[in-house]
């Protein structure tokens, strides 16, 4: 490997390339727009685009792209190249201001929700300069939001963008009271820490539920899972450190900085963590990683699952959204302060924090809902459905405290301030990391949990941002009317009925028991167990109220939003239940059925060898077989016409439904109906790899 120093980023538009290649005064606007988010003119525009293109062509690059994040949570790119025909039959490579700032992709095929029939198709790309653009396989990457003509948001990018804005400005607001007048922007930080599984090409080519649905829908599981607990940071294969070595190799180039990687709990699972960022370029990198990761594994003859539950038995994949605050002036706003002022400052954004997820609680649980998810949350391997929140013993002391004007005094390294500051000293909590926390404090940051791996992270992001943006604002309005000289009693004030009002959604026990759901339900916590139960909450009046207040979201946006989310949920049962058909009916049962001749025919032969025996164990396989296929054959039936019936159905809610209530029973027991099989019949006669290749053959 080149020198790193030297390779990261060398395939981005950075700003140190930005330096050298624009004169000076471009430099300086553009500088500008980024940094205040001020409108770029045109003549701007176009020094940067020939800036680029000179830059991009260097590389080797020949097209250019603008690069959008549609509703699908996938990313979208159409290329276009530099040639422009000069007459002669030549040509020049060339590249405008106008290409740079705006794209007009047809918007058509992309999902709209109920959006389409207002915007007619017609939706436009704006460049997003604070996500620098990229070189890859030769063409420039622009990052860029997608909008339609009429204004709204076809992406998942302009609202992010949007709920950082309106974070910033409450931000911003709050600190300004609080004598912070210093500070012009906050930006919302984070850090996703990413879980994947890595298969065999060869043996993944020949599962159709693993190419179709990224997951296996039939297969008994290996004699060995993760019960050894041996592969948790265990020593990296050779195969999988060559894959984890050119996978870094890759994103560092791309300016992304991969920092962390290690072996998973399940067999065959890794995980990668970043340096975190800017929200928006953290997004857009982790679609990036996402796609890269993919991408380099093929390379390997590997193939990386990104779902969240691929195997049956053994943990699936989440990601960890680690989130904060920081000002302009280089302050993280969690961070636990050491002077009186600094913990002001900070216990305030943490009560909001705290407000903000209790307030919001069922938007933060919807934000990560789909249906590759719902096998993970509450199923005793990632946080459980209910939100709550964990703060470690001693910060959760300290809000106690605040609460009830006593002291806390109990560790050497706490201490009170007495007398007018009622607010106490602390050092950060660096002991326990509770794992089965959907939402836990971290030090400096919180840690969201409950994503899936395959989910891109705006969706959580707009939702934190907003709510907490929301509660900020009603802050600034409580306080506002304090004179200077009462602020600070104002301010105690205000933390204490907060964390009265609002410390149900503290929870630092284990999230996993049944006497925490008992316990949640006494709280009058929401369980959302399931997609189509938490998404209807996104339409409720008081999600409107929220992000149409911040204008995140007009209520038609919202609309379109949860009926795309929700027919996303209903297609991706759809196609699992037709793939796991077809396996059944034209792989397994026949396999089935090849195996049971074979053992008729043996227990027939033994017959006339040996007439003296009653029943012999080969007929005995025989009527074990023979029920075994009468079982699958009924289940199979079942699952066929309730698909029917589900196909007729035309409310997204309706079907989500019964895709939930009916379709993934009968999926799950034609399955056990197939796994009881399975392990009857030997390898060579079963028509797919089975759990123990597929997880321990790398
Ligand atoms: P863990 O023990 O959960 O792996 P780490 O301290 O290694 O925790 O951090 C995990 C992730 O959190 C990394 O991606 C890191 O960059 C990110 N992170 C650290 N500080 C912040 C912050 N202030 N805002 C957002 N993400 C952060
Ligand atoms: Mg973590």
């Amino acid at each position: 490997m080149k020198n790193v120093p030297e390779l990261y980023g060398s395939l981005v538009f950075n700003d140190k390339v930005m330096r050298d290649k624009l004169p000076k005064d471009m430099y300086k606007a553009l500088r500008k727009t980024i940094e205040n988010g001020t409108h770029l003119e045109l003549d701007v525009a176009n020094s940067v685009a020939v800036a680029m293109k000179e830059w991009a062509v260097e590389h080797g690059a020949t097209h250019f792209t603008h690069w959008f994040q549609p509703m699908t949570g996938f990313t979208a790119e159409k290329h276009d190249s530099f040639i422009t025909p000069i007459g002669d039959g030549e040509i020049i490579m060339d590249f405008s201001g106008k290409e740079l700032i705006k794209g007009e992709p047809d918007a058509s095929s992309f999902p709209s929700g109920g959006l389409r029939a207002t915007f007619e198709a017609r939706g436009y790309t704006a460049w997003d300069p604070t996500s620098p653009a990229f070189i890859k396989d030769r063409t420039l990457y622009i990052p860029t939001a997608f909008c339609s003509y009429s204004g709204e948001a076809l992406d998942k990018k302009t609202p992010l963008l949007r709920s950082m804005e309106a974070l910033s400005k409450e931000a911003v607001q709050l600190l300004h009271l609080i004598g912070k007048k210093d500070v012009s922007h906050v930006s919302t930080t984070v850090g996703p820490e990413q879980e994947y599984f890595l298969v065999d090409k060869d043996l993944y080519l020949q599962r159709k539920d693993l190419q179709f649905c990224g997951r296996t829908l039939i297969g008994s599981s290996a004699p060995k899972g993760q019960e050894m607990e041996d592969h948790y940071f265990g020593s990296l294969k050779p195969r999988v450190s060559s894959y984890m070595h050119d996978l870094d190799e890759a994103l560092w180039k791309l300016g992304i900085p991969s920092k962390t990687k290690h072996n998973e709990v399940a067999p065959a699972q890794h995980e990668l963590a970043p340096v975190f960022d800017t929200a928006n370029v953290a997004v857009d990198h982790n679609q990036l990683t996402m796609e890269i990761m993919k991408k380099v594994a093929q390379k390997h003859n590997l193939v990386c699952l990104l779902h969240e539950k691929p195997f049956e038995g053994i943990n699936g994949s989440g990601k960890h959204n680690n989130w904060s605050m920081i000002t302009n002036t280089g302050a993280n706003l969690l961070e636990p302060g050491k002077t009186p002022a600094e913990n002001t400052q900070f216990l305030l954004f943490l009560a909001a924090v705290i407000q903000a997820v209790d307030d919001y609680a069922d938007l933060m649980r919807l934000s990560v809902a789909t249906a590759g998810n719902d096998h993970r949350l509450g199923a005793n391997e990632a946080p459980p459905a209910i939100v709550s929140i964990f703060l470690g013993d001693q910060l959760t002391q300290i809000l106690d405290s605040i609460e009830n004007d006593t002291y806390f005094n109990t560790q050497r390294d706490v201490q009170m301030e007495t007398g007018a500051t009622v607010l106490p000293h602390f050092i950060k909590d660096t002991t326990d990391r509770n794992r089965t926390s959907p939402f836990a404090f971290t030090g400096n940051k919180f840690e969201f949990r409950m994503l899936g791996s395959s989910l891109s992270v705006a969706g959580p992001n707009i939702i934190l941002n907003t709510a907490v943006a929301e509660v900020l604002s009603q802050f600034t309005k409580e306080l506002s009317s304090a004179a200077p000289e009462e602020m600070e009693s104002a301010i105690h004030n205000l933390l204490k009925t907060t964390i009265k009002n609002h410390k149900r959604i503290i929870f630092n026990g284990n999230g996993y028991t049944d006497e925490w759901v008992e316990e949640a339900k006494r709280r009058g916590l929401d369980n959302l167990v399931s997609t189509p139960e938490a998404l209807p909450r996104f339409v409720s009046d008081k999600s409107i109220d929220l992000f149409t207040k911040h204008h995140i979201f007009t209520t038609e946006e919202l609309h379109s939003r949860y009926e795309i989310m929700m027919e996303n949920y209903e297609k991706t049962i759809h196609i699992e239940a037709k793939t796991m058909e077809e396996m059944v009916q034209k792989d397994f049962l026949p396999a089935l059925l090849s195996y049971l001749e074979k053992v008729s025919s043996a227990a027939l032969s033994k017959k006339a060898f040996l007439p003296q025996l009653s029943v012999s164990c080969e007929e005995q396989l025989v009527t074990k077989l023979s029920d075994s296929y009468a079982a699958i054959t009924g289940g199979l039936e079942k699952l066929t016409a309730d698909t029917q019936t589900a196909e007729a159905l035309t409310d997204v809610l309706e079907a989500s439904l019964y895709y939930r209530r009916t379709i993934l029973k009968d999926m799950e027991e034609l399955r056990s109906s197939v796994d009881a099989a399975e392990r009857l019949i030997p390898d060579n006669y079963l028509p797919y790899p089975t759990y123990d290749k597929l997880l321990f053959s790398i």
